[in-house]
């Protein structure tokens, strides 16, 4: 491993040096933190300068403590054990695009500040609002807050913004892409003009400079990994699989993992919730122990599944995007692109799950010639470097008995009408009930029927529906009754992100 001028930096540097209070270093060792990460040698000094700060930096490289830990030191001499509300107002804004990651940012300021009168707490949606209003109105320091449910605060009058000084957009670009960009201009017009912002982000695209041209002044750019870089630690490999094969090719990949005493843990991302969902049953049924992580589970869900993972009872982490922005599992080994994301720069961030302070990880993506084309040359446009190619064994996608199972799955797909799922088409991805009963070209029977009899069957017409209408009078009677129509309940199925937290 080469170091980087970052890492000398880091390496030369003590938390010590940069004369933060022994009431945070104690926190630092309690933590078992020996030295700065190269973002918090760079970030530290300059926050503690009152600077504003532009940080290209994804989490997993320390970049909580690259912001928090000077929080804290500045807002030490204001801290006070004072019972009284009013001694302690709102002074640092932490806004984060998750739930998750606002849970995990505050957990580390609440580690950092533990020795301290600093009191902080975070709010988010999903979860009941009192327990949240009750700790505002006691009074906090540091607020890490998602946009929506601050607001929802804001207008309950719960909490009083006027005298935030410092402010941090942590993943401001996964803000901006949630839509959350009418509510931080919102958030950011209730606060104080004369304030310091921190605004940290994976990559440095138009709009986010756009952002910081709005809200930041003169802010000092602290780039870890170049911008839209990726990081070095980590082995990048995309495997081309036939069409239709990715499910299989996953458990290839995991099983092949734990057979070289590689650890089990991974997290697999899916472009969209159903195909999320589906991956993890079809891991579970292949005996490996997966759980998935969407946007539609329940916050408690998640936590627990979360937790599962953490423990260990979970290996495979199947998540959307969405539902993996800012996870923290530290050291990472794996990280595996069940699909290409949409957006190059997702990748980016999905893989920096992996490789974090300084250990090495893989980020191995199945990609199938043809369908993805397009996708991974986006990717390698966007890193600026060309991602290995490699194939699995058995998964040749231009093996004769590839060609042959593509034909037969054509003609199956024709002959059974069954419905394609929603969705990006790969996410969602289904097998033929025929193709499951074959044997896999890697010579296993991987494929049972599914478990649920609705993707087995051949699509069926109700019957309960009515034609359409062909003259005049069918059309008046049509719309009659239509007219009559009692209400019915309509469900979508639709992909995307939750506006609101
Ligand atoms: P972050 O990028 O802030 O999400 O941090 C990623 C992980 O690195 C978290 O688990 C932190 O607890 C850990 N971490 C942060 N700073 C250090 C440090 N200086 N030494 C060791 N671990 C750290």
């Amino acid at each position: 491993m080469t170091t980087t001028p970052d890492q000398t930096l880091a390496a030369e540097q003590t938390f010590e040096s940069f004369g933060l209070d022994p009431r945070i270093l104690r926190a630092l060792t309690d933590q078992g933190y020996t030295k700065p990460t190269p973002i918090q040698a760079q970030a530290i000094p300059v926050v503690l300068l009152g600077k504003d700060v532009m940080g290209a930096a994804q989490t997993g490289t320390g970049k909580t403590a690259g912001f928090a830990l000077p929080i804290i030191q500045r807002l030490l001499p204001l801290s006070n054990a004072s019972a009284s509300p009013a001694r302690h107002p709102v002074r640092a804004l932490m806004l984060t695009p998750t739930r998750e990651l606002a849970d995990q940012v505050y957990d580390n300021v609440a580690r950092y500040a533990q020795h301290t009168d600093l009191r902080s707490t975070v709010v988010f949606g999903g979860v009941d609002m009192n327990p949240q209003t009750d700790a505002l109105r006691r009074g906090v320091e540091i607020l890490v807050a998602t946009p929506g449910r601050l607001l929802d605060h804001v207008q309950q009058k719960s909490v009083n913004l006027s005298q935030v000084q410092m402010l941090v957009l942590d993943e401001a670009d996964r803000m901006l892409d949630m839509g959350f960009l009418p509510d931080l201009q919102r958030i950011i017009n209730l606060l104080p003009a004369q304030r310091q912002t921190l605004l940290f982000s994976a990559t440095f695209s138009p709009e986010i400079k756009k952002l910081a041209s709005s809200y930041l002044k003169q802010p000092v750019t602290i780039e870890v990994a170049r911008s839209n870089s990726t990081n070095e630690n980590v082995r990048q490999m995309v495997y081309q699989v036939p069409d239709g094969h990715k499910q299989a090719a996953v458990v290839h990949l995991l099983k092949q993992r734990a057979d070289a005493q590689q650890s089990k843990q991974c997290i697999v991302f899916v472009n969209s919730k159903i195909g999320c969902s589906r991956l993890a049953r079809h891991l579970e049924r292949e005996g490996i122990n997966a759980a998935a992580i969407h946007g539609d589970k329940t916050q408690t869900e998640r936590m627990q599944t979360l937790d599962g993972f953490k423990n260990g009872t979970i290996d495979a982490l199947v998540a959307t995007d969405v539902a993996a922005r800012g996870l923290d599992i530290p050291a990472m080994p794996c990280v595996i692109n069940f699909d290409l994301p949409f957006s190059a720069e997702d990748y980016v961030h999905r893989i920096g799950r992996t490789g974090r302070a300084g250990a090495s990880g893989d980020a191995l993506s199945i990609y199938v010639p043809g369908n993805d084309d397009r996708l991974l040359a986006d990717i390698e446009k966007l890193i600026k470097r060309s991602v290995p190619r490699g194939t699995l064994e058995g998964f040749d996608p231009t093996g004769e008995r590839a060609r042959q199972e593509d034909g037969d799955r054509r003609r199956q797909r024709t002959e059974t009408r069954r419905p394609r799922e929603a969705g990006n088409g790969n996410g969602g991805e289904e097998e033929p009930t025929s193709r499951r009963r074959r044997t896999e070209p890697n010579g296993r029977q991987a494929f049972r029927p599914s478990d649920d009899p609705f993707f087995s069957r051949p699509y069926e017409p109700t019957g309960n529906y009515t034609p359409a209408p062909k003259t005049e009078d069918q059309l008046a009677a049509a719309l009659t009754r239509g007219r009559q129509a009692p209400k019915r309940p309509v469900a979508a199925l639709l992909g995307g992100v939750p506006r609101k937290s």
